[in-house]
C-alpha cells in the first residue's frame, strides 16, 4: 500500500522558496509530476524557478500565464515541462500535450492550478501546497506531500522540514 510522506518548511523569502526548489529539482529523474497549490501570488512560479534552476534548465523560467505551457531542456537529458492552467475550465487539446508530457520518461511535468487537469494518466503526484504568511508577507509555509515511490525526493526534504 502506498502512503504519503508530508513535509513542511517555511521559507522567509521569495530566495528560500527557490532555493528550496533547486534543492528538489537536483535530484529529479524524470516522470516526477509536481501540482502546486496556493492563492495567485503564494509563489507557485518562484518554486518552479528554482526547480527549473536545480534540474538545469537552459532558460530562466517565466510566469506562462499567458501561454499556458513552456517547456525547458536541462541536463542529464531531462525536459521540464511547465503548465499554468489559470482560470482553464476546460483543457480541450492541452490535455493531449499533458499527456505526453506525464508519459515521457525523460519530463519533469510541473503543473499550476491543475485541478482542472486529468492526471489519472501519470505516476503519483507530488502536491506542493504554499500557503502566505497573515503576518510577514514574506514568508509561505511550503507543504510537500510526497507519495513514498519518490523516497528520493522525502530523502532531500528531510531535515528542512
Ligand atoms: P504564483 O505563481 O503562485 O502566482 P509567484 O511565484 O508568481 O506566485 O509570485 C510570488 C510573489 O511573492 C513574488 O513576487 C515573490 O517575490 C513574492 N514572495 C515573497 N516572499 C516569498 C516567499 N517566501 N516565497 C515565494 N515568493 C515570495
Ligand atoms: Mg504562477
Amino acid at each position: 500500500m502506498e502512503s504519503i510522506m508530508r513535509y513542511s518548511v517555511k521559507t522567509s523569502s521569495a530566495n528560500e522558496t527557490t532555493t528550496l526548489g533547486q534543492k528538489v529539482g537536483a535530484v529529479l529523474r524524470g516522470t516526477e509530476v509536481f501540482k502546486l497549490k496556493s492563492d495567485l501570488g503564494g509563489g507557485k512560479t518562484t518554486f518552479v524557478k528554482g526547480l527549473a534552476n536545480g534540474l538545469g534548465a537552459d532558460e530562466t523560467v517565466q510566469s506562462p500565464t499567458f501561454i499556458i505551457s513552456a517547456q525547458y531542456h536541462c541536463e542529464r537529458n531531462l525536459e521540464l515541462h511547465h503548465y499554468d492552467f489559470y482560470r482553464l475550465q476546460d483543457l480541450g487539446i492541452m490535455q493531449e500535450q499533458l499527456d505526453e508530457s506525464l508519459l515521457s520518461p525523460s519530463v519533469v511535468t510541473v503543473m499550476e492550478w491543475g485541478d482542472s487537469a486529468d492526471t489519472t494518466g501519470a505516476k503519483d503526484l507530488i502536491e506542493v501546497t504554499i500557503a502566505k504568511d497573515p503576518v510577514d508577507e514574506n514568508a509561505r509555509q511550503v507543504t510537500f506531500e510526497v507519495p513514498d515511490v519518490y523516497e528520493y525526493i522525502a530523502t532531500t526534504l528531510e531535515g528542512k522540514s
